[in-house]
C-alpha cells in the first residue's frame, strides 16, 4: 500500500498525456479570465481567493457547498462575511458566491465511512484515504458548475482548490489534482480544463504552506479571524478540535499573525491536547 501523498511517477505519466493532448501540462490564466474556485468559510479557500484576485487579477467565480455540514450556519456566515467584503473591494474582478445543495458524503454511508476512516489495519493509508471522494465530488461539482456558465456566455477554463502542503489527504495531492483534471477533460471532451492549486503547483514553481498563504492574505489587509474552522455546531469555534481549531491556531502562529479569533477554550498547554481523527 501505498503511504506517500504524492505518486510521483503517476504525475508524471499524466503530465505527458496532457502535453501530447494540449502541448502544455497547465498555464496561469490570463488577468481578468474567469476561473471558478471554491469559497468554504475556512482559511484557505478565503486566502486562496485573495491569492486570485490580488497576483492573478482573474475574475472569480466561487461556489460554496451546502453539503449536510453540522456547522453549517457558522460556515454560510462566514462565507457570506468574505462575499460582501471581497464584492466591495474587487467589484470588477469577483462575482457573487453560488450555494449548491449536495451530501457529500452521502448520508446514507457516512457513519460507516467515519468507521471505515479510523479503522486500524492501515492507519496512515486509511488517513491518506480520508473521505476518498469528498474533495473530487465537490471539485468536479465545480467544474459542471464552469461549463455551466457557458450558456451565459462565461467561458471559465480553470479551476482552482487551495490545497497547499500541510494536506495529507491523497485526493488533495497535486497527483490527485492532475488525475481529476485528466477526468475533466475525458467527460467533456474538451481538453483546455485546468484544475490545480497554486500553493501545490509544481509548474508555476510553487510547494508552500498553510501558513504562507495567510501572510499573504493578511498582507493585503483581509482580516481572517472571521473564517470558519470549527466542525462543532456552536457559535463560538471550539479552539480545541485538532484537525480545525488546533491546525487554525498553529497556522497562525507559524504566520507569526495574531489571532484575532473568539475561541470557547484557551489555548491549550502542550502535551494537553492529542490527536483526534
Ligand atoms: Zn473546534
Amino acid at each position: 500500500m501505498m503511504a506517500e501523498k504524492e505518486d510521483l511517477n503517476l504525475l508524471s505519466e499524466v503530465d505527458k498525456i496532457f502535453k501530447k493532448r494540449r502541448n502544455f501540462i497547465i498555464r496561469l490564466p490570463n488577468s481578468g479570465e474567469p476561473v471558478v474556485t471554491c469559497l468554504s468559510g475556512g482559511l484557505d479557500s478565503v486566502a486562496n481567493i485573495v491569492i486570485l484576485l490580488e497576483e492573478l487579477k482573474v475574475q472569480v467565480y466561487p461556489f460554496f457547498i451546502s453539503r449536510g455540514q453540522t456547522n453549517y450556519k457558522w460556515e454560510k456566515k462566514a462565507v457570506d462575511f468574505y462575499d460582501k467584503l471581497f464584492s466591495e473591494k474587487y467589484p470588477k474582478l469577483y462575482r457573487p458566491c453560488l450555494e449548491i445543495e449536495l451530501s457529500v458524503p452521502g448520508k446514507a454511508y457516512k457513519k460507516e465511512l467515519i468507521a471505515t476512516k479510523c479503522l486500524d489495519d492501515y492507519p496512515l493509508v486509511r488517513k491518506r484515504a480520508s473521505y476518498p471522494a469528498r474533495n473530487p465530488i465537490i471539485f468536479l461539482t465545480g467544474m459542471e458548475y464552469a461549463y455551466s456558465l457557458q450558456a451565459k456566455m462565461i467561458h471559465p477554463k480553470t479551476i482552482f482548490a487551495s490545497t497547499h502542503t500541510e494536506d495529507g489527504a491523497y485526493h488533495s495531492a497535486l497527483t490527485s489534482l492532475r488525475c481529476q483534471n485528466l477526468l475533466m477533460c475525458q467527460i467533456t471532451g474538451d481538453w483546455f480544463w485546468q484544475f490545480t492549486s497554486i500553493p501545490l503547483e509544481k509548474e508555476f514553481g510553487n510547494y508552500y504552506s498553510k501558513a504562507r498563504m495567510l501572510q499573504f492574505a493578511h498582507g493585503c489587509g483581509i482580516p481572517l479571524e472571521q473564517t470558519r474552522s470549527c466542525t462543532h455546531g456552536g457559535e463560538l469555534q471550539c479552539g480545541l478540535c485538532t484537525m480545525a481549531c488546533m491546525d487554525r491556531r498553529l497556522s497562525f502562529k507559524k504566520a507569526g499573525i495574531e489571532d484575532k479569533t473568539k475561541y470557547a477554550n484557551p489555548f491549550p498547554k502542550t502535551g494537553k491536547w492529542k490527536l483526534t481523527k
